[in-house]
């Protein structure tokens, strides 16, 4: 928890204040919007505009030069999915300070990746990076995974770690598991990952499965809608801000729904609209081919082409 009194005209009342709201920390006031904390007693716009402006300074939020981008974006290093055709069409692997989005129907394969991934962080040769990355990423890396449809199996890592001879409870030990049975609770637990971090814990890969089911089931409707959507993309922000700040890999899943309109193209779509397609880097679309194959496929990206690629699921795990 950050000392709030540091803050212009918060004293001990407002700061408790504050944190009573859930602001307990600069970096939640430094996104929060000035209605957000005039809804507080004693805070008036003005005073809400320079606290707001003050938390944004300590985060260090606002412009950044062209050269402190490029430093930041020298620390990106990449996660192998276990496949190495997966890898290459999304450029070497799953990409830290990103969000890498999959999409597809029920038993396309979605689950198996996030756990695939679980496993493959703990295993250096599945980590791409430059030497110094590397070492900052395989100090006891941890990996979150926020489970929405408790398809959560530990049984299934242990038989993928050992298939890469690894110790199956070592990798268990290093996942940070959580049910999430709506989407308030999905939310809370993406934004603990910062308190997991500040306890002193290397986390390094954030799984959401499924991002999209729990606000599918709660915002039914299309007078839900835009409420709906707001929702996932404040969810979405801050996970981008974990893989930003952190120097995360993020994955999330996503279902697909039919597109009953589809004159051209796919006819099937990835739920969520325009604020996941926006948030997610990468987005990749999964589809059953014959017994243990898959192909994915990758689209939309801002600077990688739309390609497939095909891998297998086998009791091994996801691979070529
Ligand atoms: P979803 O996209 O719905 O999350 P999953 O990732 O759960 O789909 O994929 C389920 C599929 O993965 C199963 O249909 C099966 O083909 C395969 N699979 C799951 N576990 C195993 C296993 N232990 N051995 C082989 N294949 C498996
Ligand atoms: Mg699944």
């Amino acid at each position: 928890m950050d000392d709030l009194t540091q803050l212009p005209g918060v004293g001990p009342t407002t700061a408790e204040k504050l944190k009573e709201a859930g602001y307990t920390d600069f970096m939640k006031i430094a996104t929060a919007s000035i209605g957000e904390l005039t809804d507080i007693e004693g805070i008036s716009e003005k005073a809400a505009a320079k606290i707001i402006e003050a938390a944004r300074k300590l985060c260090n939020l606002g412009f950044k030069s062209g050269n402190e981008i490029l430093t930041q974006r020298k620390n990106i290093w990449k996660l192998s999915t276990g496949s190495k055709n997966l890898d290459e069409i999304l450029g070497g692997g799953l990409e830290s300070q990103s969000i890498t989005e999959f999409a597809g129907m029920f038993g396309s394969g979605k689950t198996q990746i996030a756990h695939q991934a679980c496993v493959n962080l703990q295993c250096p040769d599945k980590i791409i990076a430059d030497d110094s990355i590397k070492e900052e990423v395989l100090n006891e890396p941890k990996a979150v995974y926020i489970d929405t449809e408790g398809t959560f199996r530990p049984e299934r890592i242990i038989q993928m770690a050992e298939a890469l001879g690894l110790d199956g409870q070592d990798v268990l030990k290093n996942i940070f598991v959580a049910r999430a049975y709506n989407s308030d609770m999905q939310m809370l637990y993406a934004e603990n990952v910062e308190n997991l971090i500040r306890e002193g814990h290397n986390v390094k890969l954030v799984i959401i499965d499924s991002l999209t089911s729990t606000f599918r089931t709660e915002y039914v409707g299309r007078g839900k809608l835009a409420e709906r959507q707001q929702k996932l993309g404040r969810h979405m922000a801050m996970l981008n801000k974990l893989a930003d700040l952190y120097n995360c890999v993020v994955i999330v899943t996503n279902q697909v729904a039919a597109r009953p309109d589809a004159l051209f193209g796919p006819s099937e779509q990835a739920i969520g609209g325009h604020i996941v397609g926006h948030a997610a880097t990468f987005r990749i679309f999964l589809r059953k081919a014959k017994g243990d194959k898959r192909v994915a496929k990758l689209y939309d990206s801002p600077h990688l082409p739309d390609a497939e690629a095909m891998f297998r699921i086998t009791e091994k795990g996801i691979h070529d």
